[in-house]
């Protein structure tokens, strides 16, 4: 696509149109109430969350299958441009979507932050909307969410790590509790715990604004006498914290993310297992106890106090791996480049894409001797099956690849693990 046209979660100058997946600040940096640019799309939730923008360049863009039509004309020529785009709920943050393109351009797709998870109506009413557009309109240019593009990001369902962090909770009766959020997502986890403990949920002030922005006027308290459990901003949620919060009152702390936060891996904490394993869940079929078995290897303890579960707003590698292979795009990118490096998705998925080699991974700016040390411990065991597997369809497509090429691939990978600790 020519550019001066549209832009997706850029700010800078220049565009016809503008396109807005979600509020998250990582897509925000550069818009501000007094935007004058353009017309600015997005969805009517995301909208909700702006107060004092100029509404007259808000446009709302409906979560529907129908495509929505604008005029935008060639920097270049001068010819009119007709742009057909659509809006698809992302199930990342409350009002997120994706938004596909398509025009005498061609037709690209635009994750924005995205989870993959199809466990209820609206995630099977996305997918059926995605199946029958992309159906339609064949997918040029995948624009992805990469944040877990890797094989060692696997990580349980949102409604199954919510149960996990209950049971957590539920397991220190005498405890406070500490919960890192951001500033906006993670609402169904809070509103879960809140129904599940009977019990409100604290949250800063200007946090308490935005649950009652998005419609949530009773669950969510700043008064502290009348709640164990605190959901704390994120950047306050440190070790120093909760051993200053535990010298006034027993206080443990629950990070939910994707990423590999641990330090430590859990071994088995005895009131967590002690609740996980009650003479109830003991009598449950073989699926749940299976399921009781993924929660245990969803979370970490990286502290006495501190807990992390695999509670994440992203698609895990898998996930990734199936929106990738509905999609069929005949190519993409990834859309999250951390401080210091990118994992290529054409990597793992580049196949579905027709390519015939996995291109070589891009490492910028290692700025650290830390992040090699990393590299290091946290390298590829050759028992990794899924990394087996998808070297050996490589070898098996097109003969090329080496084992020491791998080898030295999978290091960089994870040189991206440890350096996107900003990003959930
Ligand atoms: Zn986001």
């Amino acid at each position: 696509m020519e550019s001066g046209l549209i832009s997706v979660d850029r700010w800078k100058s220049g565009s016809q149109a503008y396109f807005l997946t979600h509020m998250h600040s990582d897509h925000t940096r550069g818009l501000s109430p007094n935007w004058s640019h353009a017309p600015l799309f997005c969805s009517r939730t995301t909208a909700s969350l702006f107060p004092g923008f100029d509404l007259s360049l808000l446009r709302l863009v409906p979560l529907s299958s129908s495509w929505q039509s604008l005029s935008l004309r060639s920097p270049s020529s001068g010819s009119p441009v007709l742009l057909h785009f659509m809006a698809i709920d992302a199930h990342h943050c409350p009002g997120s979507v994706m938004f596909m393109f398509r025009g005498d351009f061609g037709c690209f797709l635009y994750t924005g932050d995205f989870r993959w998870e199809c466990e209820d109506a609206a995630a099977e009413e996305a997918r059926t909307t995605l199946v029958a557009a992309v159906n339609d309109f064949p997918v040029d240019i995948l624009y992805l969410d990469n944040t877990y593009c890797n094989p060692i990001y696997t990580f349980p369902s949102r409604h199954v790590a919510a149960n996990l962090i209950a049971h957590i909770i539920l397991s220190h009766p005498s405890h406070d509790i500490v919960i890192g959020v951001d500033s906006l997502g993670k609402e169904d986890l809070l509103v879960h715990l809140s129904r599940i403990l009977n019990i409100k949920i604290w949250v800063w002030p200007e946090r308490l604004r935005t649950m009652h922005l998005l419609g949530f006027q009773d669950i969510f308290t700043t008064d502290t006498s009348l709640t164990r459990v605190r959901a704390v901003p994120r950047y306050s949620f440190s070790i120093q914290t909760l051993e200053g919060l535990n010298l006034m009152c027993p206080t443990i702390g629950i990070m939910p993310s994707g990423l590999p936060w641990l330090k430590t891996p859990f071994k088995g904490d005895a009131n967590l297992s002690a609740s996980l394993l009650t003479a109830n869940n003991r009598r449950k079929p073989a699926a749940q106890q299976r399921e009781l078995l993924l929660l245990q290897g969803a979370v970490h303890m990286f502290h006495d106090n501190m807990f992390s579960v695999n509670y994440s707003d992203h698609s895990c590698y898998q996930e990734i791996g199936e929106f990738i292979n509905l999609v069929k795009p005949k190519s993409m990118k990834g859309i999250v480049v951390s401080s210091s490096c990118y994992v290529d998705p054409l990597y793992y998925f580049g196949r579905v894409c027709g390519a015939s080699e996995p291109p070589e991974l891009l490492l910028l700016r290692p700025d650290s001797r830390e992040q090699f040390r990393a590299v290091r411990i946290k390298s590829y065991s050759t028992k990794d099956e899924t990394i087996n597997s998808q070297k050996e369809k490589w070898r098996k497509g097109d003969g090329h690849s080496s084992l020491r090429r791998n080898k030295k691939r999978r290091a960089r990978i994870q040189v991206k693990c440890a350096k996107i600790a900003d990003v959930d």
